[in-house]
């Protein structure tokens, strides 16, 4: 057969397709979200009573939950542990991508025209700036910043203003690269250019970050919308809808909020150290729920992915696994003058700020000339202070039981 395209309810488009091709087995990759997991598990058992064999594949990530386990058989909690423990598990047991050629061979169909047209699944590629899907341009993408940029990564990755990072999450996310391909060739490097070795090893950890959130999710599958730690659940989040749209509309008047919002509505993609800006600003210094963040990222993210995007809201707002400490709030001014101090990135996303100086393109409001860009919605040290009651209040009654 060739390789075949069917859009529509899995109960109802499957029992026709088996139908059709007399097929006796049903082979799929995991995924691990809740809606996913009950829509496989009653397939399966459909299917199986039919006497259909099902082959259920993992391949999201490298190892799923229940390879990596503590000694006493237990899932981690803790993202360092898991990472040591994952590093040994790769040592023992490397796990090699399987080459195209070979997948070739098994689907002779698959890499048809018809897979690099987007009209045909209905998306409308107009949008320059949403970056090229399919397989051959991730590969050049990880080749290229495997040759150059991951020397640097260690220094660059939190630079919003340079692109030090290999912007493959989106590829990563829906498999258009294999992230067992990612893993292989970024431990071949660190075995064999001890140049790119602090680089390598960092990016090699950011890739296990997210088999830790994934396992976080398999193991817990209310995280995806619940905080993990549940003593959170009496927080009031006093944050208005008025704010939130605010935020949403990147007109907070804190410049590098401001400008990742920007950044992510027209390109899909924001970078990591503002994701964890603007997710801080919105839980600690708006004290509006992660949740209302995390589904509006869901809405613009090209990467979205459900366990990395919980865990990274969660680990802003402080209600996750290994999140960070609720007492530590980034000030958002502070946090754009050391990463971003010329304002580079802030300059690229609001050009109403192109030709203020350097000194106040993160505080425009100081610099005493008229600039059409809004004053700070929240005075930030008085928001600070209000997050650290509320949050020291409920840490306080946890520690009294
Ligand atoms: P690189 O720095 O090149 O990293 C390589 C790969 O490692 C990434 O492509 C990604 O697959 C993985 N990775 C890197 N950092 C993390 C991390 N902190 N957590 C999990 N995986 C990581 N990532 C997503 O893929 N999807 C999401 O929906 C998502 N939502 C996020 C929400 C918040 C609030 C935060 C703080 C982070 C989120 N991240 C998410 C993680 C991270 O921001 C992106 O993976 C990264 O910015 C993607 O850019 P890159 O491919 O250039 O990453």
């Amino acid at each position: 057969f060739p390789f075949l395209i069917r859009t529509g309810l899995p109960e109802e488009v499957l029992p026709k397709l088996i139908n059709d091709t007399r097929a006796s087995l049903i082979s799929f990759n995991k995924d691990i979200t809740p809606f996913a997991m009950k829509r496989d598990k009653d397939i399966r058992l459909r299917l199986e009573k039919c006497g259909i064999k099902i082959m259920a594949c993992v391949d999201h990530v490298v190892f799923p939950a229940s390879d990596i386990r503590t000694g006493s058989g237990n899932a981690y909690k803790i993202y360092t542990p898991y990472r040591n423990r994952w590093l040994e598990k790769w040592k023992n047991d490397p796990q090699s991508p399987i080459s195209p050629t070979c997948l070739r061979r098994a689907i002779p169909g698959f890499f048809s025209e018809t897979l690099e047209r987007p009209h045909t699944v209905g998306v409308n590629s107009e949008n320059t700036s949403i970056p090229l899907g399919g397989e051959e341009v991730a590969r050049s993408r990880l080749n290229s910043f495997l040759d150059s940029a991951v020397k640097h990564y260690h220094r660059d990755r939190d630079v919003p203003g340079v692109d030090g990072t290999s912007r493959l999450s989106a590829y990563i996310r829906f498999g258009t690269i294999s992230v067992r391909e990612c893993f292989f060739k970024i431990q071949e490097l660190i075995n064999v250019d001890p140049h790119s070795c602090p680089g390598a090893k960092k990016w090699c950890d950011e890739l296990i970050w997210r088999e830790f959130y994934s396992s976080i999710l398999e193991e817990n599958s209310r995280v995806i919308n619940q905080n993990y730690h549940s003593e959170y659940n009496s927080l009031i989040w006093t944050g208005s809808v008025a704010e939130f749209e605010t935020w949403c509309a990147g007109e907070t008047g804190f410049p590098i909020v401001d400008a990742g919002i920007r950044q992510l509505k027209s390109t899909g993609w924001m970078h990591n150290r503002i994701r964890m800006i603007v997710a801080s600003f919105l839980t600690k210094d708006l004290l509006i729920n992660w949740k209302e963040g995390e589904r509006f990222f869901a809405e613009y993210l090209l990467d979205y992915d459900p366990a990395s995007n919980s865990g990274g809201w969660q680990w802003a707002a402080s209600t996750g696994a290994d999140s960070q400490p609720y007492f530590r709030i980034f000030n958002p001014e502070l946090q754009a003058k050391k990463w971003d101090p010329q304002g580079v990135y802030v300059r690229r996303w609001l050009p109403e700020l192109r030709s203020v100086e350097d000194r106040y393109v993160h505080n425009p409001w100081e610099s005493g000339k008229s600039v059409s860009y809004p004053r700070p919605m929240v005075n930030h040290h008085e928001r600070r202070k209000l997050a650290l009651e509320i949050f020291s209040r409920i840490r306080k009654k946890k520690e009294r039981k």
